[in-house]
């Protein structure tokens, strides 16, 4: 079987976009070196081997890209909406028929199972249509005026340069998520994506550069150290807004300095989801959806995966048998290996990060349900693995409770009411999703109006599509992407006045 999986490594590798143009910067429509042809290692966190190097671009770089999207703003933003709209169409097409490619990228470079990296990339493409079509309807507002003599209107126009930070957890969804509402408001895009993964954003450049995309619109700058890409950013006069896909600290680093020039900003951060489980929910559905919530979005290494899982008393014993069952039957493994459910974790910080949490609340008192564990045997050995996990008596206020946890480990606590339910669940300083499963319909209402969460699924663990705006309360960010709301993030509000007279 590991003979069979290095073979079909070897051959994603040499997959035609990590072979040629696309491990260098991309930069006004050239494909180019960093300065000194300065590059960095991009590893398989499955294997702990090297996959690519990769162009290690710093501050002169993101400035040449700065510059290029400067110069290429005017154009892109004159184009009328609906043939921007065509553009994307293109790169959405172009996207669609490397899908596989993509997607196998996703894999080497993240680790998650292939299947799952093929679901990131279509949804990643949703965006493209939703926002060609989107951009159509920008409009504006005629204003009744109060004087006779003057005429009042409002309208939208796009901010100019932005530049885009991305994190490696969903290396093709985070970058289409920004770009694509950007690009068809009609903004130009620098773009900085995870060193972690940053072969993902190459192909999408590719994709987009094949679609026609003019020179300019959008540009990537790969490196190693994020600091020198994002200070680059962040002094420069021509970039209007900083939009940012990461951890809470690092956004707050970045506020900031964003401050200094008063840049607009745009943050998707960190979260800390409950997930609530009343007793007259549909307990299987209850249980996969906690399953799926917790292990089955890159192995719970996603701002949404449910973080607390809360039970209501009467029907924990039920649920915990149930859910601990369904996490023992979990497969994990390498990401091209058929039927894996969870792939390695991204790195052995992200491992030993998990490993520590879940030490802290054993010496409080946790007790193991399941896992626990590092996995660094047989076919684990080179990979960073961290076995399923399933801890009860954890208490709120533990650190497991109050930090991100980011990984396959599920802290499950009972409670016995309603209220009880909604104060401990928003007893925290982030607020990205929550879940609830319940059949009233009384409750339902109660408890979506109680809960301080962006995002809410309601017997429903599916997480958020491209129609609806997605976004954080709290210290889980700043403004929302997807929906309509999410062209609005860049685009400026004008109001003018005419005096007829
Ligand atoms: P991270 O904050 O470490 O890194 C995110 C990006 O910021 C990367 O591109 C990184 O290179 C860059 N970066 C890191 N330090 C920086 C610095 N000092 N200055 C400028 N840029 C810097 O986060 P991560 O580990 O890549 O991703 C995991 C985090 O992202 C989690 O907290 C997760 O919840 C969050 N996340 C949030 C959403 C959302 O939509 N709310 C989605 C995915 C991930």
């Amino acid at each position: 079987m590991r003979q069979v999986i290095e073979k079909d490594r070897i051959e994603k590798i040499a997959f035609a976009p990590l072979q040629n143009a696309a491990k260098k910067l991309y930069i006004g429509g050239q494909w180019v070196d960093a300065e000194a042809g300065r590059t960095f290692e991009v590893s398989d966190p499955a294997a702990g081997e090297s996959i690519a190097e990769v162009a290690d671009g710093g501050g002169a770089e993101t400035e040449q890209a700065i510059e290029a999207a400067r110069i290429a703003f005017k154009e892109w933003a004159a184009m009328p909406a609906k043939q921007r709209g065509k553009l994307l169409s293109e790169v959405q097409s172009t996207l669609q028929e490397r899908a596989d490619e993509i997607a196998k990228i996703v894999t080497l470079e993240n680790g998650k199972p292939f299947a799952e990296a093929r679901g990131e990339v279509n949804f990643s493409l949703g965006y493209f249509s939703w926002f060609a079509e989107e951009a159509r309807r920008a409009y504006g507002n005629l204003v009744p005026s109060p004087f006779p003599n003057k005429r009042l209107w409002v309208q939208s126009q796009p901010l100019g340069v932005v530049g885009a930070i991305t994190p490696w957890n969903f290396p093709a969804a985070m970058v289409v998520r920004k770009i694509a509402p950007a690009l068809a408001a009609g903004c130009t895009v620098v773009l900085k994506p995870a060193e972690d993964t940053p072969l993902t954003a190459l192909a999408i450049a590719k994709a987009c550069h094949d679609a026609g995309l003019p020179p300019g619109v959008f540009n990537v700058v790969t490196g190693k150290n994020p600091r020198p890409i994002s200070a680059a950013m962040l002094d420069s006069p021509a970039v209007q807004k900083i939009g940012f896909t990461g951890s809470t600290e690092v956004g707050k680093l970045l506020m900031e300095q964003a401050a200094k020039s008063l840049k607009r900003v745009s943050f998707e951060l960190g979260g800390n989801a409950p997930f609530i489980v009343f007793d007259d929910a549909d307990l299987e559905a209850a249980v996969a959806g906690a399953i799926a919530m917790k292990f089955l979005r890159v192995g719970g290494q996603s701002c949404i995966c449910a973080n607390r899982i809360y039970v209501q008393e009467s029907i924990a014993e039920r649920f915990i048998a149930a859910f601990i069952e369904k996490a023992k039957a979990l497969k994990l493994g390498t990401g091209f290996e058929p039927g894996m459910q969870i792939g390695p974790l991204i790195s052995e910080r992200a491992c030993e990060n998990i490993h520590s949490l879940v030490e802290d609340a054993i010496s409080r008192g946790a007790e193991v349900a399941l896992g626990a564990a590092y996995l660094n045997e047989g076919n684990y050995a080179r990979g960073t693995f961290y076995a399923p996990t399933v801890l009860l008596n954890v208490e709120d206020n533990w650190p497991i409770c109050q930090q991100e946890i980011f990984g396959p480990v599920a802290p499950i606590m009972t409670f016995q009411s309603e209220e009880e339910a909604i104060a401990r669940a928003n007893n925290t300083t982030y607020g990205l999703a929550g879940y609830v499963y319940t059949r009233d319909l009384g409750r339902v209402i109660r408890v979506t109006e109680a809960l301080e969460y962006g995002l809410l699924g309601v017997n429903d663990a599916a997480g958020y599509t491209h129609e609806i705006p997605f976004g954080g309360f709290k210290e889980s960010g700043l403004g929302r992407e997807g929906g309509r709301e999410g062209l609005k993030e860049y685009m400026e509000t004008k109001s003018i006045v005419v005096n007829l007279s």
